[in-house]
């Protein structure tokens, strides 16, 4: 399938996972892509890497810069650089609260406000954020984590409506439990990590985890000039875990 030829791609993230998965996707369907990551070490052709700090906004604003440059334009944002935080709100600090939000929802409105003047050239553009079931279900242990995606979902609607006169969509997925780098990371801290998995695996009713490569399949769908009509939409991709 080639939907995406012709088209220039920026992946946050993109180094690992779910970004990762979905940076190669996008340039195996045709487009140009690029990937901006605190660590784009391993990104290697045809994606190009752009080493940034979303927390930063000098260093977003001179990534983006560097890559739309080389892509010479901006089709598709695809905002997904984020990292997790466990505990309650009892247990967890200010500065962690400050922390996580910095990275997971002013990251995504970094990168978005220095990609909003080249997707508007563009005519067809989508920004795709990636957001979590822990958005709309209630999980232990993750308040604050949830309260950044709860914000990703919240920043997607009104993003959709501010942005879809001048040709740009906005939506995002809200993914289960995913198999990536940051699910082997809290596994690997657990007493019995062959447990954990299984624990995790039974909780889904497809009894596996989401293969990071399937969310990056509902990021192209939302991405693709075929969803023109999608806007303000949040698509999940669970394994069946959320209602069933
Ligand atoms: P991952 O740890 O495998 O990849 C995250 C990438 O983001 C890494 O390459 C990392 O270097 C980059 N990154 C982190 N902080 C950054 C910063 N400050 N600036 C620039 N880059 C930064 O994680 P993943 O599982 O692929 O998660 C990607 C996204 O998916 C996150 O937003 C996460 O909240 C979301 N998500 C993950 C799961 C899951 O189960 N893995 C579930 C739902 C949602």
């Amino acid at each position: 399938m080639s939907d995406f030829e012709g088209l220039t791609a920026l992946v946050t993230g993109g180094a690992s996972g779910i970004g990762r998965a979905t940076a190669d996707l996008l340039a195996e369907r045709g487009a140009t892509v690029a990937v901006l990551d605190l660590d784009p070490s391993t990104v290697a052709e045809p994606l190009t890497g752009h080493r940034a700090d979303v927390t930063d906004d000098a260093s977003v604003r001179a990534a983006v810069a560097a890559a739309v440059d080389g892509l010479g334009g901006l089709d598709v944002l695809v905002n997904n650089a984020g990292i997790g935080a466990q505990g309650t709100v009892e247990t967890n600090s200010d500065e962690e609260w400050h922390r996580v939000f910095d990275v997971n929802v002013l990251g995504m409105v970094r990168t978005a406000r220095a990609c909003l003047p080249h997707l508007r050239a563009s005519g067809h553009a989508a920004i795709v954020n990636t957001c979590s079931i822990a958005a709309t279900v209630g999980l232990p242990q993750r308040a604050l984590y949830s309260a950044t995606k709860g914000a990703v979902y919240s920043l997607t609607l009104a993003m959709a409506a501010d942005h879809v006169r001048e040709g740009i969509r906005v939506n995002c997925v809200t993914p289960g439990t995913v198999d990536t780098p940051w699910i082997g990371r809290l596994l690997d801290a657990a007493d019995d990590p062959a447990a954990e998995r299984a624990a995790l695996e039974a909780r889904q009713p497809t009894g596996r985890l989401v293969p990071a490569a399937e969310v990056a399949g509902a990021i192209a769908h939302l991405a693709s000039p075929l969803s023109g009509a999608t806007t303000g939409t949040a698509l999940t991709v669970d394994g069946g875990m959320q209602g069933l």
